[in-house]
């Protein structure tokens, strides 16, 4: 039997984070995974905003040491046209720059971070049941080498993933949104004379394909390089593709242009690899004696790779308030974590809506869109969604819709104009 104040079940970006944190304020963390580290996971293009939440647990100097690309922006390609959004513009006062890195030796250096911080994480560690009233606190029993091991703790943090594991453990309504998008990912290698054939090889880069489907390149330092198709499945399942595997992958790598030579006839050296309805929320993020943080409490869509911010955020302050009840102050769940966290995925639920009901688009590709506006956006983009000095934070239903009719009408009036000088 292993006791310990907290125990986290999962140790990617968001456990993690909430381990370093409440480890360095002298409480004793006990973090099980399932997996054996380095192991793969999606998920590769980070948001500057999570460069701050490192700073704050402590694991940013060692990921700094990595030389892992940086990420001072990304560019998006529509039908030809390009849009360089760079996280420099930023309204918000923060990071401007992060990093496009690959998850499993990603993750392994936040994990060793972690342990030396002061967790102590148990890898290979399944969880198979839990006890929330056990006693004074909680029980998490593993399953290890076929054998079964007991965990107690005062509290408990749920930091699985998509692993959801307290959701099905304890039957919590856990909600797919049933959207139909899928996504359909790979890795492959290049040397650097390949990519030394293309101007600026290393930006992360995303093209439209449809109005719902999108394709992403993410070099990596390691001369790895992620590539992937999201949408809605009929694209994949369709004439266009012929389901999941390397002949649909490299028949999918023909669509965009702006790669139309580089990725042709790679090898892939991981996948290609489906995950399907990856869209979910969580209705009940915390109890008594736990909280879910990161992508078991809810994941919206990759297209504006918000998942690791989420997953640091919400760590980060989960450690923060459990903190505090540890050292016997009362906390408020449900205003001082689930309200807050969900305001923040409001925001970025409003500006994935708009992109794939194509206003966000619109305004990406437009001509001449005002430097207030692209800053404003641009700090949402960067992860800074609580910021409610910035009105397409404050009023994220309705700024991106309003700037996009705008911006059609203005493009209507001047093609008038134009009809009629000519
Ligand atoms: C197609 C796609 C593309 C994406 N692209 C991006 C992107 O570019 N940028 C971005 O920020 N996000 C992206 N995401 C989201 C990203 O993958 C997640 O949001 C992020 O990994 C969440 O981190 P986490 O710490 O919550 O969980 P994870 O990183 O998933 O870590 C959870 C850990 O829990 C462990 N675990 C699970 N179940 C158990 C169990 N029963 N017992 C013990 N351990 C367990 C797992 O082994 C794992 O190590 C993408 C998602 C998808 C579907």
């Amino acid at each position: 039997m292993h006791h310990s104040d907290v125990l986290v079940i999962g140790a990617g970006p968001s456990g993690t984070a909430a381990a370093s944190w409440l480890a360095q304020r002298g409480h004793s963390v006990t973090v099980v995974d399932r997996a054996v580290f380095p192991r793969f996971v999606i998920g590769e293009s980070l948001l500057p905003v999570s460069m701050g939440h490192w700073e704050e647990t402590g694991q940013l100097a060692a990921l700094k040491a990595q030389n892992y690309a940086i990420k001072a922006g990304a560019n998006f390609y529509r039908n030809g046209k390009m849009f360089d959004l760079a996280f420099g513009e930023n309204y918000t006062q923060g990071w401007t720059w992060t990093w496009q890195v690959p998850r499993d030796h990603f993750d392994n250096v936040l994990a060793m971070e972690a342990q030396r911080l002061g967790a102590r994480i148990h890898f290979g560690h399944e969880a198979l049941r839990v006890d929330l009233e056990h006693g004074e606190g909680v029980e998490l029993v593993t399953r290890h080498n076929g054998k079964e091991h007991h965990f107690t703790a005062r509290f408990l943090i749920d930091s699985s993933g998509y692993g959801g594991t307290l959701a099905k453990l304890l039957d919590l309504h856990d909600v797919p949104a049933g959207n139909g998008r899928m996504a359909l990912f790979a890795h492959v290698r290049e040397s650097e004379e390949h990519r030394g054939k293309y101007a600026d090889p290393m930006r992360i880069s995303f093209e439209v394909l449809a109005q719902d489907l999108w394709f992403w390149s993410i070099p990596f330092s390691d001369g790895r390089t992620s590539l992937g198709f999201v949408g809605h499945h009929s694209h994949f399942d369709g004439p266009m593709g012929t389901g999941s595997g390397p002949t649909a992958m490299h028949r999918m790598l023909e669509l965009p242009k702006a790669f139309s030579d580089r990725y042709q006839g790679v090898e892939f050296v991981h996948g290609p690899q489906v995950i399907r309805e990856y869209t979910h929320y969580n209705q009940t993020l915390t109890g008594p004696r736990y909280v879910l943080t990161g992508n078991c409490a809810g994941f919206l869509d990759p297209v504006f790779s918000s998942g690791v911010a989420f997953a640091t955020e919400s760590g980060l302050l989960a450690a923060k308030l459990l903190d505090r009840q540890l050292k016997g102050e009362q906390v408020d769940w449900p205003n001082e974590y689930e309200a807050y966290i969900r305001q923040g995925a409001d925001v970025f639920r409003s500006y994935i809506e708009t992109w794939y009901n194509g206003d966000l688009q619109d305004v990406f590709f437009a001509d001449d869109v005002e430097q207030s506006h692209k800053e404003r956006i641009i700090s949402v983009l960067a992860g800074y969604v609580w910021d409610r000095t910035n009105p397409y934070v404050s009023k994220h239903e309705r700024a991106i819709p309003a700037l996009a009719e705008s911006l059609r009408l203005r493009d209507a009036e001047r093609r008038k104009n134009l009809q009629r000088t000519t």
